[in-house]
């Protein structure tokens, strides 16, 4: 029976700890916090989107991304509802995201907790691990909590990323891997707010609108995302935003221009829009520029609109001449904001970068120092919003947790 060590008790440890003690393993989880899982209560805000049904490996980033298909295949979506409606859980779906029906987050957890206890898996809380010694020839670990340390046949590194590291978090997984000899990816947070450098966010603070929003120059943008835009006092959030933070992250720390271009009609066509302009315009009497603008978006960004075009509020509509007027409207559909900087890992929902895929194998075993395994957020991989970063827990956790039990 092998002697399992798992760092880490976040959605990932918990998996591989239940499926290493299912495999015959005997585990023990080492949690710095008073408990296990703070961080699942959290998720989803307190409901927990565990997983997604509209599953593709190409929701997922990292610099290697080619060993996602293997993993996904031995513990896929379907795996991930059996096994919680396995330990009692019921889920509901809304567009493919998956809740369990309770909508409480706690429902994960206290399943999660209730296989840990059944299979007689030992809990270390308060018990941060400061360093892993492998000893002799390999193959033997010695696990330091403080200065008391125990040997293992196997570690199962589960420490997660640095994001919302009031969680547990902290980014110290990156120093024990880094200790066993693994080089990382660069981290960025991801699934974050963006700051941004105009000032007429002031203006646009508190609208919430449907958008696209286009990540990169006008004409070959990076990535374009749909949803709802939230505008704050310094910049952009909400789901579309979250979609394309780590790409907006990776660009800034190579201190590259991050232009992003917002379309508030999205689903009008090109003739449609320039037909509905010319139109507005044929009538102007009596009307000043903010009143022309009634009806378009909501009155915030219409203030936008004519800020940016230097048209003020109260000059005849007359006035300002139907070409110019033509371009105003033309402006809703390329609203043009500059990333500065994605808001700190404190506010971001997952850490990108990590250990580098490249140092391990199909089984997430590292090929540096064999009987170590990783799994979770501390690997380089990282999910686009909607249950798939869980759902790489839960993959990633069943996947090390099972090897680490041969
Ligand atoms: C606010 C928020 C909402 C989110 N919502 C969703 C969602 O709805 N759906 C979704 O799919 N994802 C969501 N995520 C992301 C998801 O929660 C994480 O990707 C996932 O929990 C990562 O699991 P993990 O096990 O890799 O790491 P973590 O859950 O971060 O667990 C790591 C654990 O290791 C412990 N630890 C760290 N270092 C040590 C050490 N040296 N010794 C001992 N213990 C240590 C930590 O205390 C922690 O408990 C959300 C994240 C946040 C912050």
């Amino acid at each position: 029976m092998k002697k399992i060590a798992v760092i880490g008790g976040g959605a990932s440890g918990m998996m591989a700890a239940i499926t290493a003690a299912n495999s015959g393993g005997q585990v023990t989880i080492y949690e710095k916090n008073d408990r296990i899982g703070k961080k699942i209560l959290a998720t989803g805000n307190g409901k927990c989107n565990y997983s997604n049904r509209d599953f593709n490996t190409a929701y997922y980033y990292g610099q290697n991304t080619d060993k996602l298909e293997h993993l996904f295949e031995q513990f896929s979506v379907t795996d991930t509802i059996s096994f919680f409606l396995e330990g009692g859980m019921l889920s509901k779906e809304r567009n493919g995201y998956l809740y369990p029906l309770s909508e409480q987050a706690s429902t994960v957890l206290d399943i999660l907790r209730l296989k840990i206890n059944k299979l007689s898996v030992r809990v270390e809380l308060q018990s941060e691990v400061t360093a892993i010694e492998v000893l002799g020839k390999g193959n033997e670990f010695l696990v330091k909590v403080g200065g008391k340390g125990e040997c293992y046949d196997r570690v199962v590194l589960t420490c997660g990323g640095c994001a919302a590291p009031k969680t547990g978090s902290d980014g110290s997984g990156y120093r024990l891997a880094r200790g066993l000899g693994h080089r990382l990816v660069d981290t960025v947070p991801a699934l974050v707010q963006l700051r941004c450098r105009e000032d007429f966010f002031k203006i646009a603070a508190g609208v919430r609108c449907e958008a696209s929003l286009s990540l990169g120059e006008k004409n070959s943008p990076i990535q374009v995302e749909r949803g709802e835009v939230q505008f704050t006092d310094y910049g952009i959030s909400g789901i579309p935003v979250f979609q394309f933070s780590r790409t907006a992250a990776y660009l800034l720390k190579e201190r590259k221009e991050v232009p992003v271009y917002i379309d508030f009609f999205p689903d009008w066509e090109e003739a449609e829009y320039e037909e509905m302009c010319r139109r507005r315009t044929e009538d102007l009497s009596g009307k000043n520029a903010e009143e022309f603008l009634i009806g378009m978006a909501n009155k915030k960004i219409n203030m936008v609109m004519l800020r940016q075009a230097g048209i003020k509020p109260s000059e005849e509509a007359h006035k300002i001449g139907k070409e110019r007027l033509k371009k105003l409207l033309f402006s809703y559909r390329k609203l043009c904001t500059h990333v500065v900087a994605a808001n700190s890992f404190d506010h971001a929902q997952v850490s990108a970068g990590g250990v580098n895929m490249k140092e391990v194998t199909s089984s997430l075993e590292s090929l540096l120092v064999p009987g170590l395994y990783f799994a979770g957020e501390l690997l380089d991989i990282d999910g686009r919003c909607g249950g798939y970063n869980l759902q790489w827990a839960w993959t990633s956790g069943f996947v090390a947790g099972k090897n680490a039990a041969v």
